[in-house]
């Protein structure tokens, strides 16, 4: 008998709390319901995964438990080892709900990894020392709470602002009153295409060298005209969720930011590398506020990618998971089995 054969779900529900409330242009939050999901095949052996919803895509950890409620007599059928197969057949039981699909994903492939022993990175074939720097968030805040932040997070080499607020000069005037080191700015749509073209002097001026999705997701048209007024690389954040976005934003923009919570499995994650690279474009990863174990689910494929943000962790008051960290800004890939990822 094999006793790989059928997985069995479950599930708990944390509490994450960020250190600060953490402000984009939709909205401030501190607390975040996330899915601990857990895979365990006919012999004992245990995968995880995390779940983080996204509101903008209408989740919550409510709508997860639903999905997985869906998913659980599919998976019971499954071959682990079988990756692409079931993730079709879970594909096939869940179109949306892609924080759900991704928690199972990652489950997987911390279970086969756990299985053969070896941590995802390498079966992937990928070297850790090639991960790109992390950079790190500074949330929408008054200016004297991002000066205090910014100071924080001395010891991170890049820092990510979030704008598209009406005072986004006073907020880059404050972080720049405080630090002269790299910053990307991330909009979140929270800008029209006439707005973040009269931005860009600005922009310049503080020596930003990145900005994420100026507009709302369908405004391909404005973000191909910010693009090119734009000596800074344009990158698509809520307009690409998964591979088959990417080549209608081939020419509109410069890359991509892949979430897992968007593409739902890291197999799409790697498909969606490999479109975005025959497109020519800049390829990024971005995170939720998520735990270490959700972090480390999208680490482990850094070693292939431009621009690295995955703070969520980091941003976090308590993780109640150890894995992939970036201290100092460096991804530090877990050198166990699997995801390498413990309770703490
Ligand atoms: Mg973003």
């Amino acid at each position: 008998m094999d006793l790989t054969m059928g997985l069995r779900l479950s599930h708990e529900i944390l509490s994450l709390e960020t250190a600060h409330p953490f402000g984009i242009a939709r909205g401030t939050q501190s607390l975040y319901r996330v899915v601990w999901v857990r895979l365990t095949d006919g012999d004992g052996m245990e995968g995880w995964g995390e779940a983080d919803p996204s509101a903008f895509y209408g989740e919550t950890a409510d709508t997860i438990v639903a999905a997985l409620g869906r998913l659980a007599p599919v998976l019971a059928e499954c071959d682990p080892y079988d990756l692409e197969g079931t993730e079709a057949k879970v594909m096939a039981s869940l179109k949306v709900n892609a924080a759900a699909r991704v928690a199972i994903s990652a489950a997987l492939h911390d279970l086969v990894g756990k299985r053969l022993g070896v941590p995802l990175w390498k079966l992937w074939g990928l070297d850790p020392a090639k991960a790109p720097v992390s950079s790190f968030t500074i949330g929408i805040d008054a200016p004297e709470v991002i000066r205090a932040k910014v100071r924080e997070a001395a010891e991170y080499p890049v820092l990510k602002i979030k704008v598209g607020t009406a005072d986004d000069q006073a907020i880059l005037a404050a972080v720049r009153s405080e630090t002269d080191k790299p910053i990307r700015v991330d909009a979140n749509c929270g800008w029209t295409a006439k707005r973040a073209i009269a931005a860009l002097p600005m922009l310049k001026e503080y020596g930003v060298e990145l900005i994420e999705q100026p507009l709302p997701p369908d405004d391909l048209e404005g973000m191909a005209l910010v693009r090119r007024a734009s000596e800074i690389p344009v990158i698509a954040d809520e307009s690409c969720r998964t591979a088959a976005d990417i080549p209608r934003l081939a020419g509109v923009v410069d890359g991509i930011n892949i979430k897992l919570a968007k593409c739902g499995s890291l197999r799409e994650a790697l498909r969606m590398i490999a479109v975005a690279r025959a497109h020519h474009l800049l390829v990024m990863v971005g995170c939720m506020i998520e735990s270490s174990l959700g972090i480390t689910a999208a680490a482990h494929f850094t070693p292939l990618l431009d621009i690295v943000d995955l703070d969520g962790a980091a941003l976090l008051k308590q993780d109640p998971f150890a894995g992939a960290t970036i201290a100092g800004g460096r991804v530090a890939l877990p050198t166990g089995p699997g995801l390498g990822v413990t309770r703490r």
